[in-house]
């Protein structure tokens, strides 16, 4: 599960890492006031105004409706609102989101942190990750912060570090000054770097995170190490050990089919492609994708129906499918090992019936049990189903009727 960059500030405070803070506000009404409270508490006079959705690349971001920023700096109280109202209800399109970008619900008002003092601010990337092939977390940084890490990863790799940490004895604190000193660091900035590598290790080991990305970390000019933006993944099967971050999901960020599904108990991912896909077993599924692409289609979805493909469940499945416009068929692949053959083909033709026309052909392959009376079951229905028993005949018929 993703949370929005507030969010995952508040857990990081929670854990000792000293963030940029800030006030979350959903509407222009609220904005000064909070505005002028944060700046009681924090002594700042500008603002920077940061469009909370979940995905990156939001200071180069354009607001379509506005043409302004998805992070603006407001040099003032006095242009808070304006600049909130330039952000806050337009759709912000980055380099992360879809051409018709996201929604901007709520917006953060975070202190100015890259105020003028002894030094020059500098930026640093840091991120705490699994790494599920070593059995071990990672701490990845670099001196290249603030900007795409991928493009330092592409043209200057050399200036990134990785630190792994062996989660059972946890992080070392030479492990920690190793990151200060690589980020060449001295004196006062040392000091809070290793404090910060400490808190923001412990932050993502305390919520069974799977990714906490800090970019940039900001070295102040007078020498503070803080987090100025943050993206959190947390693990979604450990959640139910953490009620506060449960609590956390915006429903509103995901893709409504894929929670509609999700709700249902179908395992559904939804994909570009014009060929729908229903499959028990992950495995299959990703097979049958792949079938579906060497048929010269390409999978409009990952759904795994899972083992009881009961009427209802199938029924269910294919509304879902069907709500995808750009689905021109759809391949049913279900192997009956545990459930029969032939009652998911009675649940098959069910569904079609109680559903009327379905506008798209369907192909079946049933395998396993009473896979003969299946096939006999959907060549008498008369609908507009066909049927296969080996995978290239279902590749050979999603062909034919691409066509
Ligand atoms: P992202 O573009 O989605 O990664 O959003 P960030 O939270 O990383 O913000 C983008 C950029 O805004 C940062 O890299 C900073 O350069 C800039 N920024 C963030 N906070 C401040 C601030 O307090 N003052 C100033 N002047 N710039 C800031
Ligand atoms: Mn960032």
């Amino acid at each position: 599960m993703n949370l929005h960059e507030y969010q995952g500030k508040s857990i990081l405070e929670s854990f000792g890492v000293a963030i940029q803070r800030g006030v979350v506000v959903d509407n222009a009404a609220d904005a000064v006031t909070k505005a002028n409270k944060l700046s009681e508490e924090t002594g700042t006079e500008w603002f920077v105004v940061k469009a909370q959705i979940h995905a990156g690349g939001r200071g180069k971001g354009i607001v379509t409706e506005t043409q302004s920023n998805g992070v603006v700096l407001a040099k003032g109280i006095d242009k808070v609102e304006e600049t909130v109202n330039g952000i806050l209800g337009g759709h912000l399109v980055t380099k992360q989101t879809s051409k018709d970008g996201k929604k901007v619900n709520k917006v953060l008002i975070a202190e100015d942190v890259y105020y003028p003092g002894a030094s020059e601010p500098s930026e640093f990337y840091m991120s705490v990750l699994l790494d599920r092939e070593n059995e071990r977390n990672i701490i990845m940084y670099s001196t290249e912060g603030g900007m795409d890490i991928e493009t330092v990863a592409e043209e200057t790799p050399h200036l990134i570090f990785k630190e792994e940490i062996d989660p059972r004895v946890g992080l070392q604190g030479f492990q920690a000054r190793r990151v200060a000193f690589n980020l060449g660091l001295s004196g006062q900035a040392f000091k809070q770097m290793t404090k910060f590598v400490y808190a923001l290790y412990s932050a993502y080991e305390g919520c069974d995170a799977s990714m906490f990305e800090i970019n940039p970390v900001l070295k102040t000019s007078d020498d503070k190490i803080i987090a100025v933006d943050s993206k959190v993944t947390l693990d979604g099967n450990a959640l139910y050990r953490h009620k506060d971050y449960a609590a956390m999901r915006d429903v509103s960020e995901e893709d409504a089919t894929e929670v509609e599904a999700g709700e249902a108990g179908l395992n559904y991912v939804n994909l570009d492609g014009n060929v729908g896909c229903m499959v028990n077993g992950a495995g299959l599924a990703m097979a049958t994708m792949d079938i579906i692409k060497l048929s010269g289609g390409n999978p409009a979805n990952f759904l795994d129906v899972g083992g009881t493909a009961d009427a209802e469940r199938v029924e269910k499945a294919f509304r879902i499918i069907l709500k995808d416009p750009n689905v021109k068929a759809i391949l049913v692949n279900i192997f009956g090992g545990i459930v029969r053959c032939d009652r998911v083909a009675q649940g098959i033709v069910d569904a079609y019936k109680n559903m009327g026309e379905i506008p798209v052909p369907i192909i079946v392959r049933l395998q396993g049990t009473n896979a003969v009376e299946a096939k006999q079951l959907i060549d008498d229905s008369g609908l507009n189903v066909h049927s296969a028993v080996l995978l290239q005949e279902a590749a050979d018929l999603v062909a034919e009727v691409l066509k």
